[in-house]
């Protein structure tokens, strides 16, 4: 009985991903052989060479000679789909050609250059250096993405053609077209190298939007070419798994399971089933076709001891393959938000309550992860810890004497008091990615955000005075939001004392969001599925339009961006890793005083 557990394309390949490391954990406590591998950083390593962007940007020149075939077996839809995608490609190549100059060539000249920057210490840590290679990575994507288009790959996002919709039809079309989707001819190539005839199981975790296409495409070809079940888990499933369920080509063409919510306990009993030890009945929280082909949804798995589950288990990974020269090592200290009443929020939304591990039992395993893989980075994924969890946290770290650095989310509660706060930097906190969101009090009152407004510019100052970094995340216009209060909460996001890293995000109506339930406030009058495994709504409101929010957003980030293109990660998310390290190689004063003498083409 063996198991693989796989991350999808596209996440930032920064870091290794946390999900497959804690379910191999889990199962090799229990006895069970468990592998663990990296699809979205081999992905990365693999398109993000001269040859293949080279390849890239002559397979979109002989487009123009050549556009694909339309499939004549095609159903009349689909074939006005491609239609469709064929001109819009032919339009985005001849654009980029019209508009390069010169600039492919440089970046196919550069690309490899540009992945060891990011891999080698003294390269990565010169901030020159840095910014050109992260520049030049985006650029060599653009151009790996010009065959494709209009789907869009970037470190950062998967952008998948928006010819087609969500909906389980247009998905499982492009699953199976090579014309529209570029993981479908990488996978096969990947996959014809690969001996997975060991494995009875394989498992692949959903965490968001930019992995359905990607990770449907995969299981698909897993579920073909092995003779492994095939289980399709991850926080993006749950969230999907009203609408999933009930798609039976789900069962017979992409996977045996679907696993809704934690794996924890779920991955051990389905590897016990599958090992003849208990019926498929009584594992908890699945969702499968039984043979007659009828739907059938087990138990829900009981609430976890979060201190008995096993630490994730790294071994299988290739440390050196990430697109950052030193590890930031991922851990859940606990599970869900202790808040959990922000309207617009899904994060939180799963089969677990809110609980934190013990702190003793967080710090072991700190200190094991840290001992065992010689590195001293955590990025602490939770939603929200809590400042009491936080202070005693801090506390057992300096009693033990622990070199560490971290970040995590945090919300600005006036429980992180300046004691707190130094407590906190001395134990190695670095920075927190507060949810400031907006700065209008009508807005935040929307919002439901609960926490005291009168505090939070003072929380923010004491922070920068115990030494941490402030990423602060916005949410820009909620609906109702009127032109006046949007400028407020971007005249917070310039309050360069207050706000070191901007990470700003558009209103997006979820479909596990609490405002889903009462849209009258937010003067959205009705609002319809985006598509069966998408996660938002399509939304009118009489106040805003989607599209209006998205030119604003847009008009608000291009000025920021061209406004703070010499300094330091003064806008960012999805690059918190290569944060952490800065700051813990230079500190807070370098990072943000530095400018970059490297002029950015934004
Ligand atoms: S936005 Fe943050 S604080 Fe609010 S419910 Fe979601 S996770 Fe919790």
């Amino acid at each position: 009985m063996k198991v693989l557990f796989s991350s999808i394309p596209q996440w930032y390949p920064a870091s290794p991903y946390l999900a497959c490391a804690l379910l191999a954990g889990q199962l090799g406590r229990a006895g069970f052989d468990a592998d663990t591998y990296d699809f979205n950083i081999a992905f990365f390593n693999d398109i993000l060479t001269c040859e293949q962007v080279g390849a890239a940007l002559e397979k979109a020149k002989r487009f123009l000679k050549t556009p694909f075939e339309i499939d004549a077996d095609a159903e009349p839809q689909m074939k006005a789909k491609l239609q469709e995608t064929a001109e819009v490609r032919k339009n985005v190549i001849e654009a980029y050609l019209a508009a390069d100059n010169g600039r492919a060539a440089r970046v196919i000249a550069e690309t490899g250059n540009a992945v060891k920057v990011m891999k080698t210490k003294e390269l990565f840590y010169d901030p020159e250096q840095y910014y050109r290679a992260k520049d030049v990575l985006a650029d060599a994507l653009d151009i790996l993405s010009l065959p494709w288009a209009p789907a869009r790959i970037r470190l950062d996002n998967f952008i998948a053609n928006p010819v087609f919709t969500y909906d389980f039809p247009d998905v499982d079309f492009q699953c199976r077209n090579a014309a529209v989707n570029m993981f479908l001819p990488y996978f096969e190539k990947a996959l014809a190298g690969k001996d997975l005839s060991a494995y009875d199981l394989i498992g692949l975790s959903v965490t968001d939007l930019s992995q359905i296409v990607p990770g449907l495409t995969l299981a698909r070809l897993l579920k073909q070419k092995t003779k492994a079940k095939i289980c399709l888990g991850g926080n993006y499933i749950f969230k999907i798994a009203p609408d999933i369920k009930k798609i039976p080509k789900i069962f017979t063409d992409y996977c045996d399971f679907l696993l809704i919510g934690d794996g924890e306990r779920t991955v051990v009993e389905l590897a016990e089933y599958l090992d003849g030890r208990r019926s498929v009945e009584t594992v908890h929280s699945l969702i499968y076709a039984d043979a007659d082909g009828v739907i059938r949804e087990t138990e829900t798995a009981p609430l976890l001891d979060l201190d008995a589950v096993a630490y994730p288990d790294f071994d299988g990974y290739d440390f050196g393959a990430y697109l950052t020269p030193e590890t930031v090592i991922p851990v859940q200290l606990g599970k869900g938000c202790y808040w959990g009443k922000c309207t617009f929020c899904d994060f939180y939304t799963g089969q677990q309550k809110f609980d934190m591990k013990h702190v003793t039992r967080a710090v072991d395993e700190v200190e094991y992860l840290s001992k065992k893989y010689g590195s001293p980075y955590f990025n602490f994924v939770d939603e929200a810890v809590p400042p009491a969890f936080y202070d005693k946290f801090a506390a057992e770290v300096l009693r033990r004497g622990l070199k560490i650095f971290f970040y995590s989310f945090a919300r600005l509660e006036k429980a992180f008091k300046p004691e707190v706060l130094q407590n906190l930097y001395r134990a190695g906190a670095r920075f927190f990615m507060w949810g400031y969101e907006a700065a209008s009090e009508r807005v935040m009152g929307l919002m439901n955000k609960g926490i005291d407004l009168s505090r939070r510019e003072q929380i923010l100052s004491d922070a920068v005075d115990a030494g941490l970094w402030n990423l602060c995340t916005f949410l820009l216009c909620y609906p109702t939001e009127t032109p006046e209060e949007l400028q407020a909460t971007i005249d917070v996001i310039y309050n360069d004392r207050l706000v070191d890293t901007c990470t700003p995000s558009n209103f997006a109506l979820k479909k596990n969001a609490i405002l889903k339930n009462d849209v009258s406030a937010a003067a959205i009058t009705d609002f319809q599925a985006n598509g069966e495994l998408h996660i938002s709504y399509k939304y009118h409101s009489t106040v805003t339009t989607m599209e209006e929010i998205k030119r604003k957003r847009n008009s608000f980030e291009r000025k920021f961006l061209q406004d703070t293109a010499d300094r330091l990660f003064a806008h960012t998310f999805t690059e918190s890793d290569a944060l952490l390290l800065y700051l813990a190689h230079y500190g807070r004063e370098f990072v943000k005083t530095y400018r970059l003498k490297y002029k950015r083409e934004l």
